[in-house]
């Protein structure tokens, strides 16, 4: 018999791939399923996460400078670490390459693999490096640190709970279709220029994407502790599903409160996308979805780049979102079927 890897999608061949490993070790504290695994050391825990970006499936070189591909495949891999209520503080960095690639054009990805560096303070400290037949592959692995009475998991929101977002949903994604726009515009005429004028934002958000240390950060410092959490990798509504998952709950997000920048929204127009279409499945934006108890409210709400969207409920009453004409319709997760 021959099943092909589609029917599963990616979660499912996740899920049926890993289904014979039970975790032997008790320091082993979270395996798979989140979004980075948790080793006890003895009090400070050890979070790991990685992530692999291929050639033609993650990114297209045509439109992705090197050095921002090596930015952006730090960044990603950090953005898993904070979704843990963590600090990433350690990367290692393995690579597969044609030999289409330069020395000079490796200096170029790792030129931005050091501004990330810098940029949240982590160390390269390894990595591999391996010839590929065609194309480049970059994977990163990110190592971080959390007290364990600190550690937040997509498994703990409880009906009750508020939904928050940081910064807004949706940029990544229309960045893609413009930069994708573009690139079929000069194949068809070399001499016309991209004409990204006013796009800026939506643009920046897909080539140099930043993941929420600082959220993280203000975190400790109120102190707040949401009850789940999970970085929005593959678009809002496939990041509910999770959490609602996990923690066995149901969601309502209402469409009004999901933070979407004006570039975005006006550029979704263009495209005759609806804005939040592009915020619940666009993805790569790498903003924070979180719960926290409604008794913590008032420390999010005043604090800039935070948006309440919405309550946890039973596992019963499903995932639902209340849109703007005040219509109620089942969410579906749709973000993320890249094979
Ligand atoms: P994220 O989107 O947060 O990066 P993924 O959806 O890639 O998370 O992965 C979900 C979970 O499955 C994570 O715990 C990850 O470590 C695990 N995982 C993904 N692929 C594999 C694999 N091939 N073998 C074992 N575990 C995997
Ligand atoms: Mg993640």
């Amino acid at each position: 018999m021959r099943t092909d890897v589609n029917t599963l999608g990616e979660f499912g061949l996740i899920e049926h791939l890993t289904r014979d490993f039970p975790l032997r070790q008790p320091s082993t504290i979270k395996g798979v399923g989140d979004d980075a695994a948790v080793i006890d050391n003895g009090g400070l825990c050890t979070v790991v996460s990685t992530d692999m970006l291929v050639e033609g499936i993650h990114f297209d070189l045509a439109y992705m400078p090197l050095k921002h591909l090596g930015y952006k495949s730090v960044v990603v891999n950090l953005s898993d670490i904070y979704a843990m209520n963590a600090f990433p503080r350690q990367i290692t960095v393995s690579i597969a390459i044609s030999n289409r690639f330069s020395v000079e054009a490796l200096d170029e990805l790792y030129a931005g693999i050091r501004a990330a560096c810098d940029a949240y303070g982590v160390d390269l400290v390894g990595g591999d490096t391996s010839s590929s037949l065609k194309g480049l592959i970059v994977s990163v692995t990110a190592i971080g640190q959390c007290e364990k009475s600190q550690l937040v998991y997509r498994s703990g929101a409880r009906p009750g709970d508020l939904i928050c977002i940081t910064g807004d949903l949706g940029a990544a994604y229309l960045g893609l279709q413009l930069l994708e726009r573009e690139k079929r515009i000069w194949q068809e005429n070399p001499d016309v220029q991209p004409d990204l004028e006013g796009q800026k934002y939506v643009v920046g958000r897909q080539l140099k994407p930043e993941a929420r240390r600082d959220m993280i950060e203000t975190f400790r410092k109120i102190p707040l502790k949401p009850t789940a959490m999970i970085d929005i990798s593959d678009g809002l509504a496939s990041e509910i599903f999770h959490i609602c998952k996990q923690s066995k709950v149901g969601a309502l997000v209402e469409e009004s409160g999901v933070p979407i920048h004006q570039e975005a929204q006006l550029l979704a127009l263009k495209f005759k996308l609806d804005p939040i279409t592009c915020a619940l499945n666009g993805g790569e934006d790498y903003e924070l979805l979180f719960t926290i108890d409604p008794n913590d409210v008032d420390k999010v709400k005043f604090l800039p780049d935070i948006y309440i969207a919405g309550e946890i409920l039973e596992a019963k009453d499903g995932i639902k979102l209340n849109t703007k004409g005040g219509n109620l319709h089942d969410l579906k997760a749709q973000g993320w079927a890249h094979f």
